[in-house]
Formats: C-alpha cells, sequence, structure tokens
C-alpha cells in the first residue's frame, strides 16, 4: 500500500483527469452543434460579448448599474430563448451543451467548500483496499458474519462469564472501536488461545475501517519481522514499507509471538510501538500468548509501553475452528 499521501496524490490526479475529458466532451459537443447549427455559435458569442459588455458599462456609469443590469439580462434571457428553440427545433438535448461531471456533487473536484465530497471516501478505501493484505479475506470477514453460536453459554473454568458473554463483551468494544475511532484514541491488546475469533475481529475492524477510508495495514507478526530484517540490509522496497508501517492510521499485527526475532527486530519492533504511541496513532496487536509467556518474550520495556497504553481483552473459550469443523461433519 503507497503512503496516504501518495494515495491523496493519486486521487486528485484522477480527478483533474475526469475535469479534462468532462470539459473535452463539452468543446468537442460544441463544435459538432456550432457546425450543425452555426447561429447558435453567434448566440453563444454575443452572450459572452454582452457579460464583458456589461462589466464594462457598469464601471463607466456606476450610476446607471441597476438599468444596465436589467437591459442586459433581458437581452441574454431572450438569446436563449432563441437558442433553446433552435435546440428543440434540431431534437438536440439542452444537456448536450452542459458540462458533465461523474460526480455532480463536486464537479469532479473531490471537494465540497473544504469538505471531501463522499465520492472522495470512496476513492481513498478503495485505493487502500486494493493495495492492503486483506482485499480478498474482507468480504466474508466482517462484522455482519459474526458467528455467535460458535461460543458456548455454559460456564467456563474459573471465569465469572461464558465465552459466549465474554466474545459478546468484546464484540461490542469492537463495534464502539470503529464507530469512535476518529475521534478516541485507543490501542488494543486481544490475547488467548488460538482459534477464539481474534484474528477473525481484526478483520471486522479493518474492512469498516477502510469503508470509511480510513487507512489499515494488517501484517501477521511474521511478515512485519521480515519487513525490519529486509530493511536491515537496505533492500529500498522494504524501506517504503517500513513509513507506512509509522505513518498508517491504524497498523494491526496478528499473531505476535510465532515471529522469528533478532536483536535488531526486537528493537525495532519496540520503535514501532513506542513512535506511534508518542504520535497517537493506534496499534491492534493480537497474540496467542498467555500473558505471563508474553511479559516473558518480549523486553521489560516493550511490555510496560503495551500494558500501560492498551486496552488488554482476553478471549477463551473452546477452539471454535474445531467447533466448526464439527459443524460442518
Ligand atoms: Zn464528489
Amino acid at each position: 500500500m503507497p503512503l496516504k499521501s501518495e494515495i491523496y496524490k493519486e486521487i486528485l490526479k484522477s480527478y483533474d483527469k475526469d475535469r479534462s475529458i468532462a470539459e473535452e466532451r463539452l468543446k468537442n459537443n460544441k463544435k459538432a452543434i456550432y457546425t450543425a447549427v452555426p447561429r447558435i455559435k453567434e448566440i453563444d458569442d454575443e452572450i459572452t460579448k454582452s457579460s464583458i459588455n456589461m462589466a464594462r458599462l457598469v464601471i463607466d456609469s456606476p450610476e446607471n448599474k441597476d438599468l444596465i443590469l436589467k437591459e442586459i439580462k433581458e437581452r441574454i434571457s431572450l438569446l436563449n430563448q432563441e437558442k433553446r428553440a433552435l435546440l428543440k427545433e434540431n431534437k438536440i438535448s439542452e444537456d448536450f451543451l452542459k458540462i458533465k461531471y461523474k460526480c455532480e456533487n463536486c464537479s469532479d473536484t473531490g471537494y465540497i467548500g473544504t469538505e471531501k465530497c463522499s465520492c472522495f471516501m470512496q476513492k481513498i478505501a478503495d485505493a487502500i483496499t486494493k493495495n492492503s493484505n486483506l482485499k480478498n479475506i474482507l468480504n466474508s470477514e466482517n462484522f455482519d458474519y459474526f458467528d455467535f453460536s460458535l461460543y458456548s453459554d455454559k460456564k467456563y473454568e474459573n471465569e465469572d462469564l461464558s465465552p459466549l458473554e465474554n466474545i459478546q463483551k468484546i464484540f461490542n468494544i469492537c463495534i464502539n472501536y470503529v464507530k469512535d475511532f476518529n475521534t478516541c484514541y485507543t490501542n488494543l491488546l486481544f490475547y488467548g488461545g488460538t482459534g477464539l475469533g481474534k484474528t477473525f475481529l481484526c478483520n471486522c475492524i479493518a474492512k469498516d475501517l477502510l469503508d470509511k477510508g480510513v487507512s489499515v495495514l494488517y501484517l501477521t507478526s511474521s511478515q512485519l519481522f521480515k519487513i525490519f530484517d529486509d530493511e536491515q540490509f537496505n533492500k529500498e522496497k522494504e524501506k517504503n514499507r517500513l513509513n507506512e508501517i509509522f505513518e498508517v492510521d491504524l497498523l494491526i499485527i496478528d499473531d505476535l509471538g510465532t515471529e522469528f526475532s533478532t536483536a535488531f527486530s526486537s528493537s525495532a519492533l519496540f520503535n514501532v510501538i513506542n513512535t506511534r504511541l508518542i504520535e497517537k496513532k493506534p496499534v491492534i496487536i493480537s497474540t496467542n500468548l498467555k500473558m505471563n509467556d508474553f511479559v516473558g518474550q518480549y523486553s521489560d520495556r516493550l511490555v510496560s509501553r503495551i500494558m500501560g497504553n492498551y486496552t488488554t481483552l482476553r478471549f477463551f473459550g473452546n477452539d471454535i475452528r474445531i467447533l466448526k469443523t464439527m459443524n460442518t461433519l
């Protein structure tokens, strides 16, 4: 996925292109109409001339401004009437002489005033989804497809909540996370055994945020550590990916704890987590490690950053992947 600013540049370029196409089309339409009905060209020229004259006359004799405006407006209105009649007579639609933008709301500029048009948000989402790691899975892994029936409503070991009650609580936190993403800075740590829906919920969050035009980078920890290692050996392409890790709106690191790490990559991980904390750029981490193992595997300074600044959500229950398989038997 390119940097967000590069995506923006590309999108603005595409708007320039759309507008040029619209203008070119109008120019060609006019040319065709002027050839077919030369009087229409005379009318258009006279309308243009009248507008220029109007400005000059008003400047020359401002005391007669109202009268001048009235006369010229009447003249232009008559000319337009004649033009409409000619178009009708020649069976040409009036739309043929209007500029036609792809988006009528923003005239293919991407902005309505200073606000981004919805077509701009759509373009951002499309660009990000096309370029992210997520494009294939997101159609089937989103909040609409979350299957609560896979979680038991019976008490589980020493827990106060049943796995079902627990996942319902986590699910709601994730829904609110998306809803408040732009106003509330929060990091999440999903932890607990395998096959309890951690990756699925990461994807749900990613999907909904991408739809809102937020840039999301999803990496398994092995992919992330490979980028660190490649960067160490100065591979240019990986440098760009490393920038993304720092700049993307939301970074998701899935399956932390399964990576092969070196002293270099461990300190690179700390750097990413720490820098994003300082810049208030959110991260979601998921790990199958138990809390004790998590604390044991990573440096004290990394653990303290995460424990102090992440909302920790514990997943427990029976592996739903096994349940799913049993259900289809
Ligand atoms: Zn628009």
